[in-house]
């Protein structure tokens, strides 16, 4: 077992190597091993699998993952940190990459260090402050992940597995919805962390699906981001700037609403993934 998972053998390595914690890239680094193996165990790695780890900061995880992975592949944004992990994780089946995760092309990437289409798992502690871009990247890009296990913020892993009519519900919770199976796997509390962030954590694990809804994508998100834009709002009200850039009149988004059995008064916040696909297939009915 590594011995990053000591707090004090972390905070004697960063003093030694004269390197503190920044803030702005989100270096929280993980000293917990329980918490380790939850991530690990979640990410169910197979020995075929190669596997993408974003922010590998002092290597804690890069190193358990490198145990189970024919490959890992570890995208660090700070040049200080490349230099230590350098020194660190001697593994020979693991590419530290010295990179913004977030403006990589992650499939040419994989493609030019010889990846030759085996499953590709993602797993992260991920700097908060790029929490949704770059989930939204694992989503939307044009990788196939086999599962996507992540550290994030408490409350950015409510919002994912939200329901509809939770003050949590909103465009995350339906597009982690819409592409995956979300589950929170654990909770975890801000001190297991060196230094310890403001916050609690969760460990998240979103398994890719194909869509279950009818509607295309790119129009029921329009519809969606469109309803939730003006949260107070009823949804026909929130509705009347998409129909009129979509040239619907009111008349048809009444009847949209009608034939997708949607109350008029209700607000957006209250319907499911299912029901915006249905109004979604209405209202291009109408166009
Ligand atoms: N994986 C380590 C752990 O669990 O202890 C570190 C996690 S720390 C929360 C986030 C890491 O992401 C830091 O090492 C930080 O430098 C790195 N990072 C921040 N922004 C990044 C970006 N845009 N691309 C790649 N790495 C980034």
């Amino acid at each position: 077992m590594s011995k990053l998972n000591s707090p004090s053998y972390v905070m004697r390595l960063m003093q030694e190597r004269g390197f503190a914690a920044k803030k702005r890239w989100g270096q929280n680094f993980l000293v917990d091993k329980n918490i380790l193996g939850k991530i690990v165990e979640a990410a169910a790695i197979g020995s075929n699998d190669w596997v993408l780890e974003i922010g590998p900061g002092l290597g804690v995880l890069t190193k358990s993952l490198a145990v189970q992975a024919q490959k890992v592949i570890s995208l660090e944004i700070d040049s200080d940190l490349v230099q230590i992990l350098q020194d660190v994780v001697t593994e020979p089946n693991v590419e530290i990459i010295e990179a913004d995760a977030l403006h990589v092309n992650w499939k040419e990437l994989f493609t030019s260090l010889g990846w030759g289409g085996e499953p590709v798992r993602l797993a992260a502690n991920l700097p908060y402050y790029i929490t949704t871009p770059l989930i939204m990247k694992a989503l939307e890009g044009d990788m196939d992940f086999s599962t996507i296990v992540v550290m994030v913020q408490r409350e950015v892993a409510d919002r994912m597995a939200a329901s509809p009519g939770s003050k949590d519900y909103g465009v995350l919770s339906l597009a982690v919805q819409y592409y995956t199976n979300a589950a929170i796997v654990a909770n975890v509390p801000r001190t297991v962390f060196v230094p310890s962030p403001a916050v609690d954590s969760a460990i998240v694990k979103l398994e890719p699906q194909p869509p279950s809804v009818a509607a295309p994508r790119d129009e029921l998100f329009q519809v969606i981001r469109a309803s939730f834009q003006q949260r107070r709002k009823t949804i026909r009200n929130a509705l009347k700037p998409l129909a009129k850039n979509w040239g619907i009149t009111l008349e048809q988004l009444d009847m949209a609403l009608e034939r997708a059995g949607i109350e008029q008064n209700i607000r957006g916040e209250r319907l499911s993934l299912e029901e915006f696909s249905e109004l979604t297939v209405n209202l291009m009915i109408g166009v």
